[in-house]
């Protein structure tokens, strides 16, 4: 049995109660290790130790506080196998995945905002030679950063890096599904030596240690990323305090496939599109709309495809779809399946869950990757998140159904786009309410853009100088020069 601790004031602890959370492997539904089952004492503990580490952080040069991010990444890069197998053995992903994207792009993060911190400038404005007014961009304290289960690591460093680069102290919480590789990161900084306080990592209950952070006076600034509902009580409880607010919600994105596509592409990206990480991204596209004069062909060879793909044992080389986060999110996924067959959809593939591919995995929650045709745009299952392995096909007719069939839910994360005609691309970029397009790729990130959603996706952007905009407090200093 593992055990997981909180990093507390430069502390590995339980809490303080000295409860604990089993942790699951998903692949087997076994507990292999135990977390704290924090609450609001602890997370007054760590909120105590930010604020008194806050002080000393902010005074503390970009280029160091750049420095102790990178050694930070370090420490991760060279232990990035023991990283990735402990990504898939918590959450249930193949651990090629764990090993191609999660571990490499959470070092990525950290250097990324390193970087960018030594190269963060403000503005000058001057409109006359009596005033110049410059533009103070100053750490804001305290920040909490809570993430989710999909991609633990990866989403956490996201949310660390540029927090902590800005000159913020922070107490993060990780999804209590998946703690294990952010228990890493605290004995990493430990081992690196970060000032105690600077990072504080509570392990527990999303409904039971979430509250008391994000409603807590002592911390200004509160970064997000999880589902709508849980981001509609986070901002309905920061907004009493004013506090900042970032957050990166849920999606139900459309995949726009035109008859002037590269076909070939079309198919294989979108089936990537909809079943990386067993369909548990918030940007998979997992409503596949097709223009009718390619609409048979896309579907046959989309079909073909996804029923070759290889439900497997995580950590065996060669499984392309792992085992679901959890039970409860399994049968979460089974029930919009079984809604699908209510609301008159045909099942082309999948549908149910899958044989387990070992006796190892016996006990595990895995799920044939599944698609639906059939259904009508505004049904549930094409209109609510499942985040699971499932894909809707749709015909449309033309480009101004496509926008309107994209544009058919609340959420507004991610668009793909496939169009070898440039003006259509662009055109269907600017009409379709999402954050995030892509057009003729999926998942291509540049970590230097705007990233997030529009309408119940979300609530600002991160990513490059917006993320170190958001965690930092604007000031404009207006001077007045004598001559
Ligand atoms: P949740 O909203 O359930 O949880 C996210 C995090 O919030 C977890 O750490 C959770 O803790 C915590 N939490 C739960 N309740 C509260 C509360 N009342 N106050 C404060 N924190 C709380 O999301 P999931 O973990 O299920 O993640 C999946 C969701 O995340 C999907 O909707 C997905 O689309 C979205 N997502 C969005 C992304 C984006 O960039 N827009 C990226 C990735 C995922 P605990 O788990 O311990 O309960």
């Amino acid at each position: 049995m593992e055990t997981i601790r909180n990093l507390i004031d430069g502390d590995a602890c339980d809490a303080e109660s000295g409860s604990r959370l089993d942790v699951v492997d998903p692949a087997t539904g076994a507990v292999y290790a135990e977390a704290p089952d924090s609450d609001a004492a602890d997370i007054e503990r760590a909120v105590e130790a930010a604020r008194k580490a806050f002080p000393a952080w902010s005074e503390t040069p970009a280029g160091e506080r750049a420095a102790w991010l990178r050694r930070i990444a370090d420490h991760i890069e060279g232990d990035a196998e023991r990283f990735a197998r402990a990504e898939s053995i918590d959450n249930g992903k193949p651990v090629a995945l764990a090993r191609a994207v999660d571990i490499p792009r959470s070092v990525a993060n950290l250097r990324f905002f390193a970087s960018a911190v030594e190269q963060f400038a403000s503005e000058m404005h001057q409109a006359d030679r009596e005033t110049i007014n410059y533009t103070l961009r100053q750490p804001r304290g305290v920040a909490g950063l809570i993430s989710p289960w999909n991609l633990p690591l990866y989403l956490f460093t996201w949310k660390i890096a540029p927090a902590l680069a800005a000159g913020n102290t922070a107490v993060a919480k990780p999804s209590e599904l998946t703690p294990m590789t952010a228990s890493m990161l605290g004995d990493v900084c430990r081992e690196a030596g970060l000032p105690a306080g600077v990072l504080n990592i509570v392990h527990g209950l999303g409904a039971k240690v979430g509250p008391t952070l994000t409603e807590h006076p002592r911390v200004p600034t509160i970064s997000f990323t999880g589902g709508t509902v849980t981001g509609r009580d986070i901002a309905a409880r920061a907004a009493p305090r004013f506090k900042k607010l970032s957050l990166e919600l849920g999606g139900k994105n459309p995949n726009l496939v035109f008859a002037d596509c590269d076909l070939d592409r079309a198919v294989s990206e979108s089936v990537r599109a909809g079943f990386a990480n067993q369909g548990e991204i918030c940007l998979c596209g997992s409503r596949i709309f097709v223009e009718e004069a390619i609409y048979d062909t896309f579907v046959e060879r989309y079909v073909e495809r996804v029923k070759a793909l290889r439900v497997g044992d995580p950590l065996e080389d060669g499984t392309d779809v792992g085992a679901l986060v959890s039970a409860a999110h399994r049968d979460k996924v089974e029930s919009y399946v079984e809604l699908a067959r209510e609301e008159g959809g045909t099942i082309l593939a999948g549908g149910k869950r899958a044989d387990a591919p070992n006796a190892r995995c016996a006990g595990g929650f895995f799920f044939e990757p599944t698609v639906v045709t059939d259904l009508d745009v505004a049904c549930r299952v094409q209109t609510e998140e499942i985040f699971g392995p499932v894909v809707t096909i749709t015909s449309f007719r033309d480009e101004a159904q496509a926008i309107e069939y994209a544009n058919a839910t609340d959420y507004g994360l991610a668009a793909t786009i496939w169009t070898e005609n440039l003006s259509r691309a662009h055109r269907v970029a600017e009409a379709v309410d999402c954050g995030v397009q892509w057009i003729n790729c999926w998942l291509v990130r540049d970590l230097r853009v705007p990233f997030g959603g529009m309408k119940q996706s979300g609530v600002g952007r991160e990513g490059g100088l917006e993320a170190l905009r958001f965690f930092t407090e604007t000031k404009n200093v207006c001077v007045r020069v004598e001559r």
